[in-house]
């Protein structure tokens, strides 16, 4: 069995050498277990808060330990009256590796969806799709009319909130960097503005594209470019702080946002969340989702690299922008 070790905790960005690629015996399962070879790798901007030790939300992944990261595969072998060799599952936990093995209980079926890539399975119809779905759902609460400002919006989450924004009636902007990814978010996705923070000035592209101020911020980015949203937020606005990819790679905490007062005086709310904390409603979300998909509403993009060998430079993508939509890594073939 390949798998990746975290060797040593990353200081800035990623590195050669703070994981390495080993390979194990398999070993064999044990009643209740099930094995599945893993088909598809999903590479995430939190596994490099996972190999920091940080405060956060899972327990770090330990120095020694296989690096730890969503995995859609196939049955190879099960000793579980519930699988079968040729299913298709996602263990609850995977990880930077050929197998895994898991009780069936943290084995999840993946639906069969005629017309469906697989892929999909791990960008609209994973926890990308859930993660967009709750943050502007739940968190935003979006009324028709309404300005969404969408930043890091041509990634895998980011495309998707942008476009559930719009099919709830919303004006929406997204910020993304360079001139492909802009004019995929205009020309592609119809979005009402965009904004290439490679290449012009954040804050006055906003007050050019959002003259009445800006009722949701759904947040993947932090820093400079939240406080130049932030700063523009109407009252009662909602910013739903999905992720704040610009400072993941920062050795202390950042501050937030520079003009706190403003949360105050316009009586904004702003709330952080975790895609697992919706888990248990994930059948909500997937009862707009799956037909969106299904009547070609919702469009999505996956960056595909071959091969588990070159999964630790193909995470890196994510930091550089690198990526062009929902970055995963094809272990084996389908
Ligand atoms: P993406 O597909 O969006 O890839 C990350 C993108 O972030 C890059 O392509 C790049 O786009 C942008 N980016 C990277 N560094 C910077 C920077 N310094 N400044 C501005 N933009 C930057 O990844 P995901 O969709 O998987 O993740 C997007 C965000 O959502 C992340 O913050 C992630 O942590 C968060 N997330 C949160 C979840 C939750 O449960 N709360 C679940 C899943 C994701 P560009 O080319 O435009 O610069």
């Amino acid at each position: 069995n390949k798998q990746w070790i975290l060797r040593r905790r990353p200081t800035a960005d990623i590195t050669s050498g703070d994981l390495e690629l080993v390979e194990t015996p398999l070993r064999a399962i044990t009643d209740g277990e099930v094995l599945s070879r893993n088909i598809y790798l999903s590479l995430d901007p939190t596994h490099r808060i996972w190999m920091s030790d940080r405060d956060q939300y899972l327990p770090p992944v330990e120095l020694g330990q296989v690096m730890r990261g969503g995995v859609l595969g196939v049955v190879e072998r099960s000793a579980s009256p519930k699988f079968k060799p040729g299913d298709l599952v996602k263990p609850a936990v995977g990880g930077w590796e050929q197998f895994t093995i898991a009780k069936d209980h943290l084995m999840r079926p993946v639906p069969d969806l005629p017309g469906v890539p697989l892929p999909a399975h791990m960008s609209v119809l994973g926890s990308t799709g859930v993660t967009a779905y709750f943050g502007l759902m739940d968190i935003g609460q979006p009324k028709a009319g309404e300005m969404v400002v969408v930043s890091a919006a041509a990634g895998a989450v980011g495309s998707i909130a942008a476009q559930i924004a719009k099919l709830k009636g919303c004006r929406v902007v997204g910020i993304a960097g360079g001139k492909a990814k802009c004019d995929w978010l205009r020309d592609g996705l119809g979005l009402d503005g965009v904004i290439d923070y490679k290449g012009e000035d954040v804050a006055a592209a906003l007050d050019r594209l959002c003259p009445d101020g800006i009722d949701i911020d759904f947040e993947n980015v932090g820093g400079a470019i939240m406080d130049a949203v932030i700063a523009r937020m109407n009252t009662f606005g909602r910013v739903s702080l999905c992720g704040m990819i610009s400072t993941y790679n920062d050795e202390r905490p950042v501050p937030g946002p520079a003009d706190f007062g403003r949360v105050l005086m316009h009586r904004l709310l702003i709330k952080g969340f975790i895609v697992i904390d919706y888990f248990p409603r994930m059948a909500e979300a997937m009862a707009e989702l799956v037909p969106w998909v299904q009547r070609g509403e919702l469009q999505w993009k996956t960056h595909i690299v071959d091969g588990l060998e070159n999964a630790a430079e193909a995470v890196q993508l994510l930091f550089s922008g690198g990526n062009d939509g929902k970055l995963l890594v094809r272990v084996s073939p389908e």
